[in-house]
């Protein structure tokens, strides 16, 4: 009988997970299990150029559908069927739907989930974005001049803010604890974002977090609509509709009650086999694994390339486990991200948020729209590199001065 690969996530990292499982070799059965009703489709438009226009459901999935590479041969999917529980020792899923699946190999490519701002208040009118469905709620929202709160200045929250000021709304971002996009670009970049949101008409309020949501009772048994925001400054924000933008939760409740470690996703070893299991890998946002690049310990990445990063590593580790060949060596990605933001793009390699230092190479990083280019180090070597509104060779340029970097010394792992 044919053995079985089960895939549980079928976005992005579960599709490149059964493409590279293909090309490993694997010839037997492979099964994806989706929890949305949509094949595979990809994400980072949500916030921008689809956020503006989506048209119907059928015409945004249209756009935004993954096309499958040729590899990607006899995969059966699944769809519309979350899996809610596995026991990793008796290789078991069950499914919301009741089935349960036996499997010789599982790839885990749960991905994550909007976090939610931590304090009361109705839902109705508030807003997160990582489906299809929530771009186009979102989109409803956003009519000329409505008035818009974002909550977090991360790279999705200054997307929005910047997408729904183009479609004429008014719009305040509520920073929080540090600026725009700071955590990952660092103090100058960020602080130059702010001015160039600022510029564009985005009302940036910096140091302040929400403090309670506000809403009107209309008196009916309808829902109850948010209404806007109070700061901790004692301050509120009237708002038509809320955007919270404040980081995501790994989906792991699946896998409780099988020992794994689910400290922030799943925790993997640099083959991105999942610890204390057999044959078991993870696969993009959802894997936590070592950054051997940046020297650091495990952390998750969370941007479009690590899907394909990820599976390129974890499915010939897989394969090999259940093949009892070796096991090939790893190579050790080099992470890479981009946001566009009214109309200037933000372009990175490395891991500039584990840097210790920053460097100007170009530009004024306070004026990004006019071109910046900024090194990020770790001890003394060079571990990420960010330009913004930069020409394709310029970000060419970087990205090879990062990648001569190389790994920190006594790394064993090969490099791509
Ligand atoms: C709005 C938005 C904009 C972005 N923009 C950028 C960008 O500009 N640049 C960039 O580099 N990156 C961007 N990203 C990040 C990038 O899209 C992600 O890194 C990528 O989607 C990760 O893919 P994934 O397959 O690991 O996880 P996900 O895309 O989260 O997919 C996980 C899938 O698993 C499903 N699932 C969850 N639980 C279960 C379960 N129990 N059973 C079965 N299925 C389940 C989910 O429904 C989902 O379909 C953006 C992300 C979002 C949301």
């Amino acid at each position: 009988m044919a053995r079985r690969i089960a895939i549980a996530g079928a976005s992005m990292g579960g599709l490149r997970a059964a493409e590279q499982l293909r090309s490993a070799g694997w010839e037997e059965e492979i099964l994806v299990i989706g929890g949305e009703i949509h094949p595979p489709y990809n994400r980072p438009p949500l916030s921008k150029e689809l956020l503006k226009s989506p048209g119907s459901i059928q015409e945004a999935l249209a756009t935004v559908t993954l096309r499958q590479r040729r590899t990607a041969t006899d995969i059966d999917w699944k769809l519309g069927a979350p899996v809610i529980g596995a026991d990793l020792t008796g290789r078991r899923l069950t499914l919301a739907t009741g089935e349960e699946l036996g499997y010789d190999g599982l790839v885990v490519a749960t991905g994550l989930r909007p976090a939610r701002v931590r304090v009361p208040g109705p839902l109705h009118g508030r807003h997160v974005i990582r489906t299809l469905e929530d771009a186009l709620g979102l989109h409803r929202d956003l009519r000329p001049d409505a008035r818009i709160v974002v909550i977090g200045a991360g790279f999705i929250g200054c997307e929005i803010a910047a997408t729904a000021t183009l479609l004429g709304c008014r719009v305040t971002l509520i920073e929080g604890s540090s600026g725009p996009m700071q955590r990952t670009l660092g103090r100058e970049l960020s602080a130059g974002m702010r001015n160039f949101l600022a510029e564009r008409g985005v009302e940036c309020l910096s140091g302040e977090r929400v403090a309670a949501f506000t809403w009107q009772d209309d008196g009916t048994d309808g829902p109850q609509r948010c209404t806007g925001v109070r700061l901790t400054g004692g301050s509120e924000v009237p708002a038509d509709a809320v955007m919270e933008a404040v980081g995501s939760q790994p989906n792991v409740e699946w896998l409780a009650g099988n020992g794994l470690d689910l400290t922030d996703g799943v925790l993997c070893d640099g083959h991105l086999r999942v610890l204390g299991t057999e044959h078991v890998v993870a696969v993009g946002d959802v894997a936590r694994y070592p950054d051997r690049r940046a020297g650091t310990g495990p952390r998750r990445v969370e941007h479009w390339a690590n899907p394909t990063d990820t599976a390129k590593i974890a499915a010939p580790a897989l394969v090999a486990g259940l093949n009892c060949s070796p096991t090939p060596e790893p190579a050790a990605p080099l992470p890479s991200f981009w946001t566009d933001i009214f109309g200037i793009r933000v372009q990175g390699v490395g891991s500039p948020a584990v840097a210790d230092r920053i460097e100007v190479l170009e530009g004024d990083p306070l004026r990004p729209a006019d071109g910046a280019a900024l090194a990020y180090y770790r001890g003394d070597r060079l571990i990420a590199a960010v330009t913004s509104a930069l020409p394709a060779d310029r970000q060419l340029h970087y990205r090879k001065l990062v990648t001569d970097a190389g790994l920190p010394a006594g790394s064993q792992l090969a490099a791509v």
